[in-house]
């Protein structure tokens, strides 16, 4: 995880899915079009606290290669609730046993526990 500016409730992160270049690199659209992650911002701004995505391990990029991780829309990084527990389904994998998002977690590999359960 890349944080590049840090402020009381949030954190600045390079797009994960252009590695920061606002460009949309597998040429989906075009290779000059806008990153669609970040919308061609390069940088995001996230609620804290923050984790790794653990569906695209940070990469932002879905396990098929060209399209952005779902769970995290492209980030890498994913904002968590503050009660958040580890997901019992998934341990925390975001993956469930059959190799499947944990549709539990979201595949966020957490969950708030006034919601979960
Ligand atoms: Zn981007
Ligand atoms: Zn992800
Ligand atoms: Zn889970």
């Amino acid at each position: 995880m890349k944080i590049l500016e840090e402020k009381e409730d949030k954190v600045l992160i390079n797009c994960a899915f252009c590695e920061g270049k606002g460009l949309d690199i597998f040429g989906i659209m075009s290779y000059l079009s806008k990153c669609y992650a970040c919308m061609g911002k390069k940088t995001i701004w996230l609620k804290k606290p923050v984790k790794t995505c653990p569906s695209c391990k940070g990469t932002g990029i879905a396990a098929e290669g060209r399209n952005y991780c779902m769970v995290c829309n492209g980030k890498g990084i994913v904002s968590i609730p503050e009660n958040a527990i580890t997901c019992s389904k998934c341990n925390g994998s975001g993956i469930d046993d059959s190799g499947n998002y944990c549709v539990k977690c979201k595949g966020v590999g957490v969950y708030s526990v006034q919601h979960g359960n």
